[in-house]
């Protein structure tokens, strides 16, 4: 079966692994990032770097954003020489971005106006994962969409959840990531107490990664405060992002998410102590004797 012509919007640290794996597979595949430069290293592998989202798009039968948040992807989908504006009617298009519910429900809205197919498919999985091909994608959209995206699904992950109509894989994804959040807060919280208090660390970091509190998001936050490396896989300011969304869509439900507004103010406590643009595990990092929430 030919493959089809796939464009990728967004180079950063996702997108970039996912633009590899789908060259790695032979697929004919445009690139667009705002920045240029991270373009290169797939042009020298045969991508076709794209000047503009329209351009991108307009080159492919399914197009991927991956862009940061609500303000990237309306800038890609909808801005000055946007993709939707080049994408073909009967096109895919796949925003795999964590975004708002309200954003995405307006450009599934946009899409179909132009006559093509919306998938909202964010993804769990960090930057190996990306790159190795392993993700797992939380879906929403028609089951013929999905069916037509597969080849390059199954390229770029694991697996694929199918949860039901448009918007239900962002919101999946916001409820996963606000737990991811909340318990991350938590955790720096606790490393706190664990320092002024004066208990070793290496044994309490034991205890509590071997014990009923020790899920995947903080043995991953406990390897990174051992080794004292916080070089980004997702971005702390990202995790804010999606703390946020989950708050601003909770809302609009009727439902109420304090402790993922108690959390947002402990990521943004670190955004302010200038921890934005290191990983998440970074939360762990800021004064919290000082906080006053
Ligand atoms: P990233 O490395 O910070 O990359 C962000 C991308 O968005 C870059 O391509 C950036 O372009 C682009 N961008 C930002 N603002 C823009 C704007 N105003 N107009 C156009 N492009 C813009 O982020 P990432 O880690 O790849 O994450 C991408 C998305 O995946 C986010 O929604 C994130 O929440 C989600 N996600 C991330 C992970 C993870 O572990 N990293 C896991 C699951 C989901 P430039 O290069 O020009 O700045």
């Amino acid at each position: 079966m030919t493959k089809p012509s796939v464009a990728i919007l967004g180079l950063g640290i996702m997108g970039s692994g996912m633009a590899s794996r789908l060259i790695s597979a032979n697929f004919s595949l445009s690139v667009y990032n705002r920045n240029r430069e991270k373009c290169l290293p797939l042009a020298a592998r045969g991508a076709f770097v794209a000047a503009t989202p329209h351009e991108a798009a307009s080159r492919a039968q399914i197009i991927l954003s991956m862009v940061a948040d609500d303000i990237a992807s309306r800038t890609v989908w909808l801005g000055e020489d946007g993709a939707l504006s080049g994408a073909s009617p009967r096109s895919i298009l796949i925003e795999s971005s964590t975004l708002s519910l309200s954003w995405v429900h307006e450009l599934a809205g946009q899409a179909a106006k132009r006559g093509c197919h919306f998938l909202d498919a964010p993804v769990t999985g960090t930057k190996p994962h990306a790159a190795s091909g392993e993700l797992l994608f939380l879906v929403g959209g028609s089951a013929e969409a999905i069916s037509a995206a597969r080849p390059v699904f199954s390229v770029l992950g694991r697996d694929v959840v199918e949860l039901g109509p448009i918007g239900s894989g962002s919101l999946m994804k916001l409820v996963n990531n606000f737990l991811c959040g909340v318990q991350a807060a938590s955790f720096a919280e606790a490393l706190s107490l664990i320092d002024t208090g004066n208990l070793d660390r290496g044994k309490a970091l034991s205890i509590l990664t071997g014990g009923a509190p020790g899920s995947g998001i903080l043995k991953r936050i406990a390897e990174r405060t051992v080794v004292n490396d916080f070089t980004p896989a997702f971005a702390l300011r990202w995790m804010a992002k999606d703390l946020s969304y989950a708050i601003e869509g909770a809302s609009e439900q009727g439902v109420a998410l304090p402790l993922a507004t108690a959390a947002l103010a402990v990521f943004r406590q670190a955004i302010d102590a200038g921890h934005g643009d290191e990983d998440f595990s970074a939360v762990t990092k800021s004064p919290w004797k000082r906080r006053n929430l």
